[in-house]
């Protein structure tokens, strides 16, 4: 766990650092909407800011809450998932090679596949399960960075961290992880050996369906890490001042939220598992799991509060039963305080991996056996 002063996660999150304002003794931190900052009268820059597109307090405040939390060197808040990982790729070089895995949040995986390739980068797929193939894959070539998600969205493959940062850093590669369904209360792939971890902060981090946000950590602070803070403030990537807050005010309870849905999700997947009208229920906390042990080992306190089934009946059961739930929402995204349902291959589109039958549960924090009440008679519907 995080711990931060011998204190565990919970407290010191809930306190947001216990930050107190020195100026007024609020407890709850001003929101810093300045876009410019005054210089001193030498010409210096005393207080370490100038201009808002590289840097804001409100938002240093959240990064350090997120550092904290992975145990990194350094964070870096951006305006959403998405440009927190195309500023680790667009940090790298034109001629570099990365390594990606077959399974991976679609809206990344089609920008690796499509527009990656166009602005200079080798891309190579291995499914990431395979610490052979991998291995294969890194001897064949030169390679800068190794890119993985686990859980990865949405069949919830789960990979060796610490394996694959061993072998990523025998031969040269950066390691990058998206943790954000594993969230770092359950894992810090940083412990286990990554250079970086990415989270979508849309999700757990601030857990309330509204604000979009991103944000990366790193082991140590090297040229990469340089790079990757040009490009956020080149391409304006940084958050708002005002989804800062809301950030910060999300993440007090996410120890809380994240354990709630865990504990959940586990029953709701230990139940599925026997239904009926359930093929199968694809969660790493069911001991069928393929890869259950390695989650056991690198997840603490739970497996997550992200599962999917596969519905007796196809597609249309599937779509059927996201048409008869009351209480679940349908809807994309996940992490959040309420519980969503998705037929995901309606969302991903041509080209994906998931199959069709397939519905992605994000479990929030309402009461389970609801949970569980309404699923039954959507899917016995
Ligand atoms: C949502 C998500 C992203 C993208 O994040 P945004 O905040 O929507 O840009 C990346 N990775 C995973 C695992 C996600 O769930």
């Amino acid at each position: 766990m995080a711990e931060k002063d011998g204190l565990r996660a919970r407290s010191w999150l809930a306190q947001a650092l216990g930050w107190i304002d020195e100026a007024s003794g609020a407890i709850v931190p001003p929101i810093h909407v300045a876009s410019t900052y005054e210089r001193d009268a030498d010409n210096a820059y005393s207080r370490g800011y100038s201009y808002g597109r590289p840097d804001n307090p409100t938002v240093q405040h959240a990064e350090e809450i997120i550092r904290t939390l992975e145990g990194g060197a350094a964070a870096m808040v951006l305006s959403s998932g998405m440009s927190a990982a195309l500023a680790v790729f667009l940090a790298l070089k034109p001629g570099d090679r990365v390594i990606v895995p077959p399974v991976f949040y679609w809206g990344l995986r089609r920008w690796v596949m499509q527009d990656a390739t166009q602005w200079g980068l080798i891309v190579d797929v291995v499914d990431m399960r395979d610490l052979a193939a991998l291995e294969a894959s890194l001897k064949r070539a030169p390679t800068a960075l190794v890119w993985i998600e686990t859980p990865a969205n949405p069949l919830w493959h789960v990979c060796d961290i610490a394996a694959i940062a061993q072998l990523a850093h025998d031969h040269g590669a950066l390691l990058a992880a998206d943790s954000t369904v594993a969230t770092p209360i359950l894992s810090q792939p940083l412990r286990l050996g990554a250079d970086l971890v990415m989270h979508s902060a849309t999700k757990y981090l601030n857990g309330h369906s509204d604000v979009i946000a991103g944000a990366l950590v790193t082991a140590a602070v090297t040229d990469v890490w340089s790079r990757i803070s040009s490009v956020r403030s080149a391409h304006g990537m940084i958050l708002g001042s005002f989804e800062a807050h809301q950030l910060i005010r999300g993440m007090r309870t996410l120890d809380l939220r994240v354990r709630a849905a865990c504990e959940s999700a586990q029953a709701i997947a230990e139940s599925l598992s026997v239904h009926p009208r359930v093929d199968a229920v694809l969660y790493p906390g069911l001991s069928d799991h393929p890869e259950h042990a390695i989650a056991a080992r690198q997840m603490h306190g739970g497996f997550g509060g992200m599962l999917s089934i596969r519905c007796h009946g196809g597609a249309a059961a599937a779509i059927k039963t996201a048409a008869q739930v009351r209480l679940w929402k349908r809807a994309t995204s996940l992490g959040s305080v309420e519980s969503l349902i998705e037929h995901r291959a309606s969302v991903e589109g041509p080209g994906t991996p998931c199959p069709d039958d397939l519905l992605r549960l994000s479990v929030g924090i309402e009461d389970p056996e609801d949970l569980l009440e309404d699923l039954d008679r959507a899917l016995r519907a």
